[in-house]
């Protein structure tokens, strides 16, 4: 029989990814949407999965929802991806963030308790918990917590829900701790793709200018088609654990605008990069640079796509889709 997976967050950026690794797995794949007007499927379209994926209707914010959706699908794994995801926008919306990103996982973690105690849970946490806080330089699973924004704050109570719903009902419930992950489908308001839809506009004369906020803040980049093995992993071990997932590099913005630019040709970028307060962090994280020792011993994990490649991905994705326009 065919293993039943729920992903929550089908329609973002890793939803689509995981979703065409579990069902090239032979899982049966339900994904829970929110209701639009609307819906956007442009992620699932682009790796080509849109109509293998089954869907149910339902939102994190709404309990009765969760609870209808895990004793509709009674699914053996669930991925919980679904999120109010950007930080930026977690000041602007900091309840809304915490009642999807904390309370919404209780809710789920309560119906799956229910509903369907056995069924392995993946929770989407982020190395944003760890604010500045670091070992010299580093950040590991012992690293201590120091969350800096409404985001950080709402992932962390949901990190700790599904730990103590391990401790104290005995379900699987696990952590994946990932450090920033990107693709040609990342959000558009994420640095990383902001870069390369404008360096791509640029390029093709559609634009004449990026505007950012910090180029000095550094993080630990991948590819979210790497991540998503790793979230797999992460439920196919005997025991739940939490696992810092991570390339073990850093980049600043700089960095990435370098690698961006160099990629279409153009050197002397300064020109065109405006700084931005409005795109400044209230609170900054300096530096994020996670040790994934842990998950490349134990899952046999590792990222196959190293920075410079990611971009160029990002970057000619972002050509093809803007010359079609
Ligand atoms: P994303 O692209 O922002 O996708 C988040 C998804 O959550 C969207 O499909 C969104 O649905 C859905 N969602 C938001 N509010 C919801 C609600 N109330 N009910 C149901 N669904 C809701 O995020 P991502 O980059 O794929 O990341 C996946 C998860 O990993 C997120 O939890 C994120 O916080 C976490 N994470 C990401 C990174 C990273 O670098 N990407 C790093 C660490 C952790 P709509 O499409 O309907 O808006």
């Amino acid at each position: 029989m065919k293993k039943v997976a729920l992903i929550t967050g089908i329609l973002g950026q890793d939803g689509p990814y995981l979703a065409k690794l579990l069902l090239k797995n032979n899982y049966e794949v339900y994904g829970l949407i929110r209701r639009y007007t609307n819906p956007n499927f442009s992620n699932l379209d682009y790796l080509g999965i849109t109509d293998k994926v089954n869907y149910i209707s339902g939102d994190m914010t709404d309990e009765a929802s969760l609870i209808n959706i895990i004793k509709t699908v009674r699914p053996d794994e669930v991925y919980n991806l679904a999120a109010q995801s950007f930080v930026g926008a977690s000041w602007d919306q900091a309840k809304v963030t915490s009642e999807i990103n904390a309370h919404g996982v209780l809710y789920l973690l309560n119906a799956i308790k229910n509903f369907a105690p056995s069924a392995k849970f993946y929770q989407a946490s982020t190395s944003e918990m760890f604010g500045n806080s670091h070992k010299n330089g580093l950040q590991t699973e012992e690293t201590p917590f120091h969350p800096r924004s409404p985001y950080a704050i709402s992932k962390l109570y949901a990190y700790w829900m599904a730990i103590n719903f391990k401790e104290s009902y005995g379900m699987f419930c696990a952590n994946g701790i990932l450090f920033n992950h990107e693709s040609p489908i990342r959000g558009i308001e994420f640095v990383t793709r902001k870069i390369t839809d404008g360096v791509a506009r640029i390029k093709l004369g559609l634009a004449n200018e990026i505007r950012l906020g910090n180029l000095d803040s550094k993080r630990d980049w991948g590819f979210a088609g790497d991540y998503v093995e790793a979230m797999w992993l992460i439920l196919q071990q005997k025991e739940p654990d939490n696992y810092i997932i991570s390339t073990g590099e850093t980049h600043s913005i700089r960095d990435f605008l370098d690698a961006a630019f160099n990629h279409v040709g153009i050197k002397n970028w300064k020109k065109y990069v405006k700084l931005d307060p409005r795109f400044k962090r209230p609170a900054e994280l300096f530096a994020l640079h996670g040790k994934s020792d842990k998950a490349r011993r134990k899952l046999n994990w590792k990222p196959k796509i190293k920075f410079e490649k990611l971009v160029k991905m990002m970057i000619d994705a972002d050509i093809k889709r803007l010359s079609k326009k």
